[in-house]
């Protein structure tokens, strides 16, 4: 999968200067800098490693960005933004991550003080599926669109709306909960305590218990995983490009309830496109994009589904490095 140079679009207005990305996720930390010009300087990643102490773990993050601006032969004056995406639910008014069910003793923490004391510079934060919606629009696959949805695909399936140019935020910045979109009134148990949710049937973590407790064993699904009880969606989707009768059956209901999810936001929304994250870019054209596509023309007026581009997220493995920029350049924009 290409990475597309980082290319800001500079806002009248934005002053000049480095933006500093900082991407926190529950396994791994992704720092990049970027200079006035777009290009990406310097970048640095490393495993999270929560140490249970929310402030220990953001002043190690400081100290990696401080290094990364000395190694890059910045100056603290000469850095404009810090955009951060991080595990939300973030609470926008106040700056707080608000107990990130990813990082173990991060309980309120106010990510947006503490970095601007830390590093000196102006701090937005962003929830990830945010802060990626704004990357894949401002670098991969959402180039050129004005009105996007963008669906983490991952563990869970987050959501971040880009409407008219803009991050649309919602009551208390939690628009895009799109992973909790009721797919099947009182179906199957979800993580936020309802029922019935998109998340609950194809998010990562759901699949992969559904998985663990029907996958065939002896069958091709369990082999690649070594054990059915180690079953995720990787090994289903290989065994679907197989030809595995019951991976392809399994990969075929998760188009389904992927389907539903979107034909709700089609007719509330009308987007340009839809942007799909780490399963449906890994599973690809052949076993997901594509009778994805004709699931949803086949439930959408074709007034709407014609103009629809259901596409992979263009950033894939890169997309860390970008999130925390187009958080900082969306805020520089906006301001
Ligand atoms: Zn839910």
């Amino acid at each position: 999968m290409g990475s597309p140079s980082v290319r800001p679009r500079i806002q009248r207005g934005f002053r000049i200067g480095f933006l500093l990305g900082i991407d926190i996720g529950g396994s791994k930390v992704a720092l990049a800098l970027c200079d006035a010009e777009g290009r990406l300087r310097a970048r640095l990643r490393r495993a999270t490693e929560p140490s249970g102490d929310a402030q220990a773990d953001l002043a190690r993050i400081a100290a990696d960005a401080r290094r990364l601006l000395v190694e890059a032969g910045v100056g603290g004056s000469d850095l404009a933004a810090v955009g951060v995406s991080a595990p939300g639910p973030i609470d926008a008014a106040r700056g707080e991550i608000v107990h990130p069910p990813n990082l173990p003793g991060w309980g309120r923490v106010p990510i947006r003080a503490v970095l601007h004391d830390a590093l000196g510079a102006p701090v937005c934060d962003e929830n990830d599926a945010n802060a990626a919606a704004l990357a894949e629009w401002r670098y991969g696959a959402g180039r050129g669109f004005e009105d996007l949805v963008y669906l983490t695909m991952s563990t869970g399936v987050g959501g971040g709306l880009v409407l008219g140019g803009r991050l649309h935020a919602g009551l208390r910045g939690n628009a895009g909960e799109i992973g909790h979109l009721p797919v099947e009134w009182d179906g199957e148990p979800c993580a936020c305590g309802l029922r019935g949710c998109l998340e609950a049937y194809v998010g990562g973590a759901a699949w992969s218990r559904r998985l663990r407790r029907i996958a065939p064993d002896p069958g091709r699904v369990a082999e690649l995983a070594g054990g059915r009880e180690r079953v995720t969606p990787r090994e289903l989707v290989a065994a679907a490009r197989e030809g595995d009768g019951f991976a392809l059956a399994e990969m075929a209901r998760w188009n389904e309830y992927l389907a539903r999810g979107i034909v709700a936001l089609v007719f509330v929304l009308a987007p340009q496109a839809v942007i799909l994250g780490t399963i449906a870019s890994a599973a690809g054209e052949a076993l997901c994009l594509g009778p994805l596509r004709e699931r949803v023309a086949a439930r959408v007026w074709p007034l709407l589904g014609r103009g629809l581009a259901i596409l992979p997220s263009g950033l894939g493995e890169s997309l860390p490095d970008h999130a925390g920029i187009a958080v900082a350049l969306h805020s520089r924009a906006r301001d």
